[in-house]
Parts: C-alpha cells; structure tokens; sequence
C-alpha cells in the first residue's frame, strides 16, 4: 500500500505540477483572454469608431454630391443666362447699382468696339453720347426698377441711337444685385422714321410745290383763259368793226344793184360785193378758228326740219351758180324724217363750207348735193351728205393736207381761186366732234365728192321756227317794226330794205332808247342789235320780257353768229337771230314767220290744208258794233279808228303808272279802258280783269295782283288791236271795191 500511495503522490505530485501548470497556464490564457477581450472591445471600439467616420463620410460624399448637383444646375442657370444674353443682337449689359458695367454680351463689345475686360469694370454711362441722361435712365431702374424705352444715343463709332430698357435683378433675399439693360438698336427704326419724316417733309414739300404750281396753273389758266377771252374779245370787237362797213357796203350793193344800172356798173358792183362777202367769209373763218382754238365751239341741240333747211341753204347759192352757169341739183331721200334733233346752224356751216368750195372750183358742168339716209336705229337717224361737183379735183399727193389750217391743195390756189386754207379745217372741226366724218374723193379735172356723216336725233317734237321761205308779197303791209341799232349805216340799209318790204319801222340808236320806244308804241316785232352803247341787245331783251313782261317776237341780229353765244340770245328770251350781212328773204321769211300775219289772200289759199293753224282764237266780236252802227261801214271804221288811237296809250299809261306806283292813273286809264271791252266784243273775263285792277288801285291792296292783271290786259288790247286793224283794212277794202 505504501508503494501504491508513494506512486499516488508522485502522481499527485507531478498531477498537482500538472495542475499548477495548468493552473498557471489557464492563469495565462486567462490573462491572454483579458488581453484578448481587451483587444475585442478595443476592436469594437474601433469599429464602433470606423462605423462613425464611414457615416460622416457618407454624409460627406451625400453632401459632395447635392454641391455637385447644385453646381451643376449653376451651371446650366449660368449657361442658360449666357445664352440668352448672347442671344440677343442688341447691345446688353448688367451693371452693378454704382453704375459699373458687370457683364455684357458680345453685341455689346460688337457695338462698343471694347474688348470685354475693358467693359467690365467701366462706367455704363461712359458709353452714351449724352452721360448724364444715360445716367438719369439707369438710375431710374435702380429707383423704379425698370425702365423702358429710354432713348440713348451709344458713342460707338457709328453713334447707334438705342432704346433703353433695364430692370434690376436681386439675391434670394430681395437684395438688388443690380441691372440687366438691353440697348435696342433703333437705327433702322430711326432710319425709317427719318425717311417718313424726309417723307412727310418732302410731301409737304411736294404738296406745297404742288399748290403753288396749281395756284400758278391756274394763274396761268386765268391769264391764258383770259389772254384767249380778250383774244375772243378782241376778235369779236375787230370782226364787229369789220364787218359793220363790210355789211353795209355789202347791204348796199345789194341794193343799188336792184336799181337800174348799165352793164358796167352792174359788173362793178358785183365785183365789189362778191369781194365783200368773201371778206366776210374769210373773217368767219378766223372767228371759228379762234373759237375751235378755245375750245369753245358747242353745239346746240333742238329740234329742226332738215329738208326745208338745206332748202334754205342750198337757195343762198341759187345767184351764184347760176352766174357761173353751173346746174345745181338736190337729191333728198324721202325716208328721212322730217323733224330731227341736231344743230342746223353748225350744219348750214358745214354744207354753206362745201358748196361754196364746189362752186369756187367748178367752171362748168353741175353740183349735185345729196342727203340719204346711212342708218337708224330706235334713237337716232345718220344722214349721208355729200357734195360733188364737176371741178378740178384735187391731186392724190394734196387730199390728206386739205383738212388741215391753211392748207391749199395748190400754191396757186390762192391767186387764182383766193380762199385761205380755213374752210375744210373748220368743217371737220364741225363734223367730227359731232360724232361724225369726212372723207373727200376726188379726180383732177374731173371733179371731187365731199361727203360727211352727221347722227341727228329723232324726236316726235315739232321743229318750232323752221320757216320757210317766204316769197315777198306785197300785200302784206301793217307790220311795225321797231329796228334797235346803233350804226348809222346798218339803220339805213335796215330801213331801205324794210321799206322794200312794205314795212311800218322805227329806229333805236340802242337797247334804252327801244324800252321807251315800247312804252308809247305798239309794234309788231323788234330786230334787235346785240352790241350797243347804253344797253345792248342782251340787256335790252331781258328787260323787255322780265320787266316789262312782254312777248313781242325779237330777231337778234348779229354779225357774228359763229362766236356770239346764240344760247345766250335764246336765253334772254329772244325768238330768232339773223346774221349780218342780213339775207333779205331770210329776214322777211323769219318777220312773217314770226309775225305770222298771212294776208287774208294767204288764209284762203291755206285754208283748206292748215285751216288757218297759224291763227290765233279772235279775241274780238264786232256783232255788237254791227249792231250798234247798223252796219254802217263809215261808222264802224270811225269807231275802230278811236279804238285804235285810244288803246295804246292807255296800254302805256296802264303800264308807266303801274310801274310807278302811280295808282290813280293807272285807276283812271284802266277806267277808260273798260266800256271798250264790251263794245269791241271782248271776253266779260277781260272786263272784270280790268276792274279788278281798279279796285286793287284804289285801295292800294294786292299790289303784285295787279303786275299779272295789267299784262293781260296789255295782251288782250294788244291782239285786238291788231284784230281790228285786219278788220279796218278789209272794211275799208271792201268800201272802196
Ligand atoms: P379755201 O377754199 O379757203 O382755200 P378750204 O379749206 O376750204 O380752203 O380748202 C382747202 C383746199 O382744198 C382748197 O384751197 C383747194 O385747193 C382744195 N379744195 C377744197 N374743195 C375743193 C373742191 N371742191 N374742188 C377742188 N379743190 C378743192
């Protein structure tokens, strides 16, 4: 056992060795174990630690990246900005609230000519010509914060006229940062703006230009219209104191060629009036040049019978050709109507022109003149007139010049035929402005065809003082005639040849002289002058129908039908005009046309187609005075006779105290008047008229009645006494057989 327990201890020993071994060594790994826990929670710690850090880290790199990101957007901003700020073609600055330039855009160094380093920094206002407005607009944008439309001029090189507009632009916070100014070029603006106004200037201008041009043409127009109207004025005088001798020579010629005369005498004569009437042709001519020279040639349209008008024409020449023992033949067609709308005295012109002509360059053989209807329609009729004659013709290379101012066909012409080269001009000035035309055909020595084409209107209207003409008939004798003329010569050639013509004539040296003349005198028909001393023609007639309220027919005579104003004669109220040299069955034809007395011999022979249709209603009776005087011709002659001394006085005196307000006269002479109504068988109306009148006289009421009543009266007195005298002359006719 002792062994056994020595072994056990050896064993503990050596266990219990084991044991401090393992004791010391677990002591070690236990302290290797602290240290190693240590080390764990050092670890720990700097895990804990790294964890942190790693964390701030990413804070940091979260925060990296939104800078980046926000730079980015800068960026973009800063990029965007710059673009539109390049975007722009106007001159764009930003400046700081001092007034320093900050930024701009290449327009602007474009403009300025700077580079951009110099701008920046530079003085804004540094850039305009006028710095202290340029300072007042950006001080404005600085205080309003913005401007507009703040006219600057940039001291580029070229001095840009700009347009200012700014506004301010600020932090996050509100704070002005400063201005963003935009120099809009307005250059072209300006430029088109100067041209509107050099525009508008120069339209002024222009217009003013204009007006004093216009206000000068029509200065000139004046002068010219003027210059032409004394021109006219002065043709007219010098024709008027041309043909005033011309006539009368003329005029008398005529007559003392009426007289007995040996053959040489009568040569002479002829001789002298055919230079006259050439005379008269040629200043006729000249007139109407003058007159298509104005351009104051009209044409008058009234209604006239054609045929009996070229009669009349056509007879003018009846002398002439039958002294150069010519044939002169009428050709008319009978399908023209009678009556048509035109102007007979341009067409009497016209033809007058041609057969004239005809007549000159004709020696033998016969003028033919023939009108035929060329077409109709609804409206109208044109006429053919032609005119041929047998004569010398006209050489082919001569026919265009004719129609020309002064244009003979030959030089010899004038020497031998004499004319001046007017007529044709003048006829073609007629024709064509009348819508119609010439043409002429023509042979040498064979003869020529002058024929023209003239429209004319139809009408249903009967052609008023177409008379024909009238053969003298000397029966015809109790026609007064009051002849107002202010020429000696013209008032003798007048009176010769009324006094051929059987007529009672008075003479007045002008139109005042005539009025008075009226006023105590009754007359048939006045032959009035139109130029006269103291009151003329015109003058005279006006009076005569608007004061004195009369229709007694007046003839103008005028020597100068081509130029005086025939409207103004028609105007006025006369019934007719005759040219001077005055065609003495022309005048007698328009007399008795006016007139209208046909001789009782006339009546019966007229009678049974006209049935007296130029006869007025009688207005007398003479039942009553057959009665009376029991039909004693003795008797009622005498009492006509009173009638007839008595009226017209009375007439005059009825009518001067009218006009002088006179009104017991005018009670007095109408009283007079009023038993002779009955007696001579006058209307009761007519009667009572004239009492009427004495009332309104006596009681001074309806003054302006009695103007009307008293020309009634003077009408009706006026026609009975020309009644009466017709029936004094067949009573005392009837006596005597
Ligand atoms: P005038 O007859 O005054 O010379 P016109 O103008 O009437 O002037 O005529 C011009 C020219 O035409 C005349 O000079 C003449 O040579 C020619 N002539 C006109 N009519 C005829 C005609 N019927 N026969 C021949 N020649 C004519």
């Amino acid at each position: 056992m002792a062994k056994i327990k020595k072994l056990d201890y050896d064993e503990l020993i050596s266990v219990r060795k084991e044991l401090v071994l393992e004791k010391e060594e677990n002591k070690k790994l236990a302290t290797e174990l602290i240290t190693a826990r240590k080390e764990l929670i050092f670890q720990k710690e700097e895990k804990g630690k790294r964890a942190i850090e790693l964390g701030i880290a990413n804070i940091e790199l979260a925060f990296q990246d939104k800078e980046k990101g926000k730079r980015a957007a800068e960026l973009i901003i800063a990029n965007y900005a710059r673009g539109l700020i390049e975007a722009s073609r106007d001159p764009l600055f930003t400046i700081s609230p001092q007034g320093k330039i900050t930024d701009m855009n290449e327009a602007t160094v474009k403009v300025t000519g700077a580079a951009r380093e110099k701008l920046i920094g530079a003085n804004f206002i540094d850039y305009f010509t006028e710095p202290d407005k340029a300072c007042k607009g950006y001080q404005q944008v600085f205080t309003e914060g913005f401007v507009a439309d703040y006219p600057l001029t940039m001291k580029d090189h070229k001095l840009t006229d700009v347009l200012f507009n700014g506004s301010v632009y600020k932090d996050d916070r509100g704070n002005v940062l400063g201005a963003v100014v935009v120099a809009r070029d307005i250059t072209e603006q300006k430029r088109i703006e100067k041209e509107l106004t050099e525009a508008k200037v120069f339209a002024e201008l222009a217009t003013e230009i204009a007006e004093e041009a216009k206000i000068k043409a029509e200065c000139a127009a004046h002068v010219a219209e003027d210059a032409v109207k004394s021109k006219q004025q002065f043709l007219s005088n010098m024709s008027h104191e041309i043909r005033t001798p011309m006539n009368a020579i003329i005029g008398f010629t005529k007559v003392v060629l009426k007289t007995e005369l040996t053959s040489k005498q009568k040569e002479y004569l002829t001789a002298i009036k055919m230079s006259g009437d050439a005379l008269i042709v040629l200043i006729n001519d000249i007139l109407d040049l003058a007159k298509v020279d104005a351009g104051k040639m009209t044409f008058v349209q009234t209604p006239f019978k054609m045929a009996l008008s070229l009669s009349a024409m056509l007879h003018l020449f009846e002398t002439k050709i039958q002294e150069k023992n010519l044939l002169l033949i009428k050709e008319y067609d009978s399908r023209i109507p009678e009556v048509l709308v035109g102007d007979p005295v341009r067409l009497h012109q016209i033809i007058l022109n041609l057969v004239s002509n005809a007549v000159k360059f004709t020696t033998h053989g016969k003028i033919t003149v023939n009108v035929r209807l060329h077409s109709e329609d609804a409206e109208t009729v044109t006429l053919k007139f032609a005119v041929t004659d047998t004569g010398i013709g006209i050489p082919p290379n001569k026919i265009e010049k004719i129609f020309e101012n002064f244009q003979q066909a030959t030089s010899g012409t004038s020497r031998l035929y004499g004319g001046t080269g007017l007529g044709l001009a003048i006829v073609k000035q007629l024709v064509e402005p009348q819508g119609g035309s010439i043409h002429v055909k023509s042979k040498v020595d064979e003869g020529s065809t002058f024929s023209f084409i003239l429209p004319f209107q139809k009408t249903k209207a009967n052609a008023e003082a177409v008379e024909e003409l009238v053969e003298l008939d000397t029966e015809i004798k109790n026609i007064k005639i009051l002849v107002v003329e202010d020429i000696a010569l013209n008032q003798l050639l007048m009176k010769t040849l009324l006094d051929d013509f059987g007529f009672e004539r008075d003479i007045a040296a002008n139109g005042k002289i005539a009025i008075e003349k009226l006023q105590t005198k009754l007359y048939d028909i006045i032959l009035m002058d139109l130029q006269m001393p103291e009151m003329n023609g015109f003058e005279a007639t006006q009076y005569i129908r608007n004061i004195m309220k009369s229709n007694i027919p007046i003839i103008a005579l005028t020597a100068d039908v081509t130029t005086v104003d025939l409207a103004k004669c028609k105007a006025v109220g006369m019934n007719d005009y005759i040219a001077k040299p005055v065609d003495e069955r022309l005048l007698y034809s328009k007399i008795i046309g006016l007139v209208k007395k046909p001789t009782p011999l006339k009546m019966l022979k007229n009678n049974d187609s006209q049935s007296g249709s130029n006869k007025k209603t009688k207005c007398i009776n003479l039942d009553y005075l057959l009665h009376r005087t029991k039909s004693n011709p003795t008797l009622m002659m005498e009492m006509i006779l009173l009638y007839l001394e008595q009226t017209p006085p009375l007439i005059t005196t009825m009518k001067r105290s009218l006009h002088d307000k006179n009104w017991d006269v005018l009670h007095a002479a109408v009283h007079k008047m009023i038993p002779s109504f009955s007696i001579m068988g006058i209307h009761p109306d007519f009667e009572n008229m004239a009492k009427r009148v004495q009332e309104y006289a006596s009681s001074q009421q309806e003054t302006e009645a009695i103007a009307d009543l008293v020309i009634q009266l003077e009408n009706i007195c006026a026609q009975a006494c020309e009644e009466l005298e017709e029936e004094f002359n067949i009573i005392k006719t009837n006596t005597i057989n």
